[in-house]
């Protein structure tokens, strides 16, 4: 499998309950390495923009209100089959429904404040990791 480059976002509500280094710490147990990080207080423009994609459907407005209701971590994680990898170890969107030993079957409360986003592929990731960061903030992990 080919080394990938993924973009995570450790939601306001995973912030707020202090288990930013519990998330990371599953994504390096699973092989992921930190690229880049940087906590940040994102703007209702920056949401909005980030999250384009969902502009039509109709949680647009409370996705966003929530993703600026307080910080969030931003990072890219760094390895083998990232994207794919990172969404196993996130689970379902709705915690009600994601599998158990998920991050948000863990640290998730709802559909809205569900503990993290992660990119859902190649081309997704590409345009977020460049959303947040520049090409010389981002440091080679893997050799
Ligand atoms: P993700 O890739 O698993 O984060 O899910 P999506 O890209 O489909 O949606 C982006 C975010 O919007 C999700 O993480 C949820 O926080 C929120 N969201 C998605 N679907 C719903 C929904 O049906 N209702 C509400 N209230 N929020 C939703
Ligand atoms: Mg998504």
């Amino acid at each position: 499998m080919a080394v990938e480059r993924t973009l995570s976002i450790i939601k306001p509500d995973a912030v707020a309950k202090n288990v930013v280094g519990q998330i990371l710490s599953r994504f390096e147990q699973a092989g992921l390495s930190i690229a880049a990080a940087k906590m940040v207080q994102l703007s209702q423009a920056d949401a909005e923009g980030f999250y384009a994609e969902h502009k039509e459907r109709p949680f647009f407005k409370d996705l966003v209100s929530f993703m600026i209701s307080g910080p969030v971590v931003v990072q890219v994680l760094e390895g083998e089959g990232a994207v794919l990898k990172n969404r196993d170890l996130m689970g379902a969107t709705n915690p009600k429904e994601a599998a158990a030993g998920t991050i948000r079957a863990d640290f998730a409360e709802s559909i809205d404040a569900n503990a993290v986003h992660g990119s859902d592929s190649a081309t997704s990731a590409a345009r977020e990791i460049g959303y947040f960061f520049a090409e010389t903030e981002l440091c080679q992990r893997t050799r």
